[in-house]
Formats: C-alpha cells, structure tokens, sequence
C-alpha cells in the first residue's frame, strides 16, 4: 500500500459498479488519508459496509462531502444535477468535483450551476465498464489500460486538472483531456451506437417467430452473443445516455443508417465487390484496435482481473 496518500479526504458518491471500483482501487494504494463513501440506497450502504468500501460510509450525499478533497459522483447521469445541488453548500474551498457519467456535456451543464466558484469542477469519464451493476460488481482492476477522458470547462486551475489526472493515471488508467462537446460527438460512435445497436438487434432476435429461442441461444457463437452482452447493460444507465446525449447520438444514427442503406442495396443487387470493400476496410479498422492494446475478450467488458499497479509506480 501506498503511504504517501493524494487527498487527505476522498468523498465517493454512489457505489454501484464504478463508485465501487474507485473505492476499492483508493482502498487498495492507499489514495486517500480517509475514504468516505455513501450511496442513496440504505441497502447499498449496509452492503458497502461489509465489502469495507470506505472508513467510514455516511448516511448522506452532504455529509459524505464534509472538508473532502476530491468528491467523485459515481451516480446515473439524470441525477448529476440533484448530487450537485444537494453537496454545493457544503464542499469545502479548494476541493476537486468530478464525476464518472457516460456524457459530458449535460453533466456539465447540469451541475455546473449548482457548485460554488471556490472549487475545481472537472468532469471524467473512465471508459471501462461490465454489463453488471450494484456494489458487489466492483473491482479495483478495473480502470487498467482503459481511457479517462477529463472535460474541464474553460478557465480550469490546469494544477487541479493535473491533480485529478495523476489520480486516475494511479488507478491504471490512460488519460486525455477534450471538450465535453468533443467526448460525446466521439462516444456517440465508438459506445453509444453500439449499443444502441445491440439493444435493437437482441429484440428483434427475440421477436422472430420461425426462429425459436433455443436455436437463438444455440447459435449465439455466430456473433449474436457478443450483442447480447452489450444489450445486457445497466437500463437506467442507457435510459440516461440516449436522453442526455440525444443530438450527437441522433448525427451518428443518421450516417449510419446511410451506410446501412448502402449494404442493403450491395446486398440486393448482388454487389460482392462493394461487400468485399467495406469487409476489408473494417477488418482494417478492427486490427487497429487491437494494435492499439483497447482489445480484451470483448470490447468493453470482461476486463482480465490483474494486479493493480503500485501507486509510486510510474504510469
Ligand atoms: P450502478 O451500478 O447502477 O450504481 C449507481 C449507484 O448510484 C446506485 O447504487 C444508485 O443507488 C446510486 N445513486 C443513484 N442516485 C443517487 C443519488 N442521488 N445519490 C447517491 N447515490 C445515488 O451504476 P454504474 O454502472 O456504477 O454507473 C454510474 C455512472 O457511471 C453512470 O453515470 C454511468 O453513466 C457511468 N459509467 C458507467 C459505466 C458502466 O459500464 N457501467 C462505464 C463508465 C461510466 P440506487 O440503486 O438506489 O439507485
């Protein structure tokens, strides 16, 4: 463990699979001087007990926050504004907010209203994730070699946003700092339409009358059960996704519903030379993801659970 902890106080708001897996990395290099966690539900917090997820687990978001050096709300994104306003008067001066949801730019607008000017407001996105949800889900592995994407608004302390990018860098992650605007034109594509995607294609699937379900489940290795996966994800999360990042999602779905169209009339007039092009380009594309180390089991989840860098090391 790590003795020279990076906040004498950290304040985890919300301990489902993400506030969980900070907490457990905080816990394990020892990040913090006190680790305070909380969560709306009195079950999770009764269970955050016994998984030991904080010294000390507080009854409420305003308490958690009391002379806390970085707070981090690890909450569905439609409820950022409500956390915000709720710890607003009681944060200290100085201290670091964040917060962990899948779109930036309604985040920011949403919570940056409700928190004093006396602390550095710097929205994350740690993209790692599994399709399960709660406190148990939890892993401190969980961040490794996965990006972090920091969306400070303009004008932020840059010493703050270098404080919070070693706190992330120590938990395993790669970092990288944009726009919010940027983060949720370039997550629409490479997250959220494919989930999208999975959600309709697994119900389709499941609609299909000459297809039973057991051959459905049978023959799921044929690239159908990578989608059930993905279609597995935390409802409420994606609810929150598609309603928060509704124009870049809906500029994304509209290029793709062309290029759908285009393989549909390859397909329809027997053009195998244009479904050989565009089979050979995206083998291209799937070979620079994996050149690039993004690739595990799965894109996105079954991360491989192994040891947590040593908080000294160098990242
Ligand atoms: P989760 O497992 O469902 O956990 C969220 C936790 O927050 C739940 O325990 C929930 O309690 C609690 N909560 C809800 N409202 C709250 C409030 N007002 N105050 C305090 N706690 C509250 O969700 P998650 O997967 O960790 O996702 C959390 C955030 O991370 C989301 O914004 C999501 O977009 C983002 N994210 C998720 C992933 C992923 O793959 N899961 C990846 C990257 C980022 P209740 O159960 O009682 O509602």
């Amino acid at each position: 463990m790590n003795t020279t902890p990076q906040f004498p106080r950290i304040a985890l708001i919300g301990l489902g699979l993400i506030g969980s897996s900070i907490a457990h990395g905080v816990r394990q290099l020892g990040l913090a001087g006190e680790l305070v966690a909380t969560d709306a539900s009195a079950e999770v917090r009764a269970r955050a007990t016994e998984l030991k997820l904080g010294d000390r687990i507080a009854v409420s978001n305003a308490d958690a926050v009391q002379d806390a050096d970085l707070v981090i709300a690890s909450v569905p994104v439609g409820v950022c504004a409500d956390v915000a306003q709720e710890i607003a008067p009681h944060l200290k001066p100085g201290a670091i907010v964040s917060d962990v949801g899948s779109v930036k730019g309604s985040v920011l607008r949403a919570m940056a209203p409700h928190l004093p000017d006396t602390v550095h407001f710097i929205p994350a996105h740690p993209v790692a994730g599994t399709e399960n949800s709660g406190p148990d889900a939890g892993f401190a592995e969980l961040f490794i070699n996965r990006w972090c994407i920091l969306t400070p608004p303009e004008g932020t302390d840059p010493a703050a946003v270098d404080k919070l990018a070693t706190f992330w860098r120590t938990l395993g992650a790669n970092v990288e700092v944009m726009t919010a605007d940027h983060h949720d034109l370039v997550l629409a594509v490479t997250s959220h339409l494919p989930h999208l995607i999975a959600y309709t294609i697994v119900g389709t699937a499941d609609e299909l009358e000459d297809v039973t379900r057991s051959e459905v489940l049978k023959f799921s290795a044929g690239g159908f059960r990578d989608f059930t996966r993905i279609a597995a994800s935390d409802p409420t999360m994606w609810r929150d996704v598609f309603l928060t990042n509704k124009d870049a999602v809906l500029e994304m779905l509209g290029a793709f519903q062309e290029d759908l169209s285009k393989l549909t009339r390859a397909i329809r007039r027997g053009d195998g030379d244009a479904l050989f092009e565009h089979f050979t380009r995206t083998r291209a594309i799937r070979r620079g993801i994996v050149s690039l180390g993004q690739e595990t089991a799965s894109p996105d989840f079954g991360r491989p659970h192994g040891p947590l860098p040593k908080a000294n090391d160098k990242p």
